[in-house]
């Protein structure tokens, strides 16, 4: 198989070509160490032309309509003039109530735009289709064009708080509800929210949207506005119908310039890079210690021990950092 080098990516990501774009993402997700220290180049050299873009973390539980309303609003933002990579839950990847919904073909028709770019991840269910890979798959996707990054996620662990480190907006998509169900909502993801789209306001539920969206905003108005000083807004959409994408895209530009204007927007991606290099790191130290047949052993050995009773967890713990100490003096 021909060996792929750095020129390669860079002008095929310049180029725009997203054949090139695909490669160059399985390559940084590649295990193997060379493909990881060439994939570690094409992002040092594409970080030194970074165009602007905006990036939208977009949550949900399955079935609220995420991916219908990726589908529509993407095509919206193509119509706008943009540019669309959407870094998407790979379907088969994902369970609801027992039944997989691998049959199932997301975004069809704005995979068919040329204009778009569409990525499912495959990282199964643990962080909710987001991998340690996506923050590099940002990167790459800009590289390659694409000025409006979107980042599915469905709420599952620390899923919501990764994606809201990598992006510039985070997107939280309801289903119209009673109180009770918005109560429902976890009250650290209404914080961390940029905005909340009520989808599906259309038909039987078009009154009980609009009734929602009122007792959200006065449930937010209990929150403490933010150090920047957007105040969370609420809008009402229907993926189905096509309605409210243009309402969704005016409440997203202005948070663009409400944080462009104050100097936040380019301070959050600075402090997300630091985030960023800490995972990388922490991630880097970890295999430096993994990589040590001497510690692994002692790991295994603790471990049995811990679940047997027979050692106590801070003992295990202490033990094992004494050991990776001695290794690293
Ligand atoms: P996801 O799991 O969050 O990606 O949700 P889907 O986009 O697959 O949508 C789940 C179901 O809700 C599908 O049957 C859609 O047709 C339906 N749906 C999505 N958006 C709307 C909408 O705006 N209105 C209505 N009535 N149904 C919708």
């Amino acid at each position: 198989m021909k060996r792929f080098d750095l020129d390669y990516y860079l002008n095929g990501l310049k180029a725009e070509n997203t054949v090139v774009l695909a490669q160059a993402i399985t390559l940084i997700e590649s295990k193997r160490r060379s493909d990881q220290d060439l994939g570690d180049l094409i992002l040092t050299e594409i970080l030194k032309e970074a165009e602007p873009s905006i990036r939208i973390g977009i949550t949900g539980t399955p079935g609220v309509g995420k991916s219908s309303f990726i589908e529509g609003f993407g095509s919206f933002l193509i119509s706008q003039g943009k540019k669309v990579a959407v870094l998407a839950i790979d379907p088969s990847s994902q369970r609801t109530g027992g039944s997989i919904l691998g049959d199932k073909t997301r975004m069809e028709m704005l995979s068919k735009n040329p204009k778009a770019y569409i990525r499912p991840s495959a990282s199964g269910s643990a962080l909710g289709g987001v991998n340690n890979r996506t923050r590099e798959s940002i990167l790459l996707c800009e590289a390659a064009g694409f000025d409006a990054i979107i980042v599915e996620t469905v709420g599952v662990g620390q899923s919501e708080t990764l994606v809201n480190n990598m992006v510039d907006f985070f997107l939280l998509m309801i289903q119209p509800g009673s109180g009770d169900d918005l109560q429902g909502i976890k009250k650290g993801i209404m914080e961390m929210a940029n905005g909340i789209v009520i989808n599906k306001a259309d038909g039987d539920q078009a009154k009980l949207a609009k009734r929602s969206k009122t007792d959200l905003l006065s449930a937010l108005h209990l929150f403490a506005i933010s150090d920047s000083g957007w105040q969370t807004q609420v809008e009402l959409c229907s993926a189905l119908e096509h309605k409210g994408f243009d309402k969704v895209w005016s409440m997203i530009s202005s948070f663009e310039k409400q944080m462009k204007g104050n100097g936040l927007f380019a301070q959050n991606r600075c402090s997300q890079n630091v985030t960023w290099f800490e995972d990388r790191v922490n991630l880097g130290l970890l295999q430096v210690l993994t990589s040590q047949p001497e510690l692994t052993r002692l790991h295994q050995q603790l471990k049995y021990k811990v679940q047997e009773n027979e050692c106590s967890v801070s003992q295990a713990t202490a033990e094992l950092l004494a050991l990776a100490r001695q290794l690293l003096a």
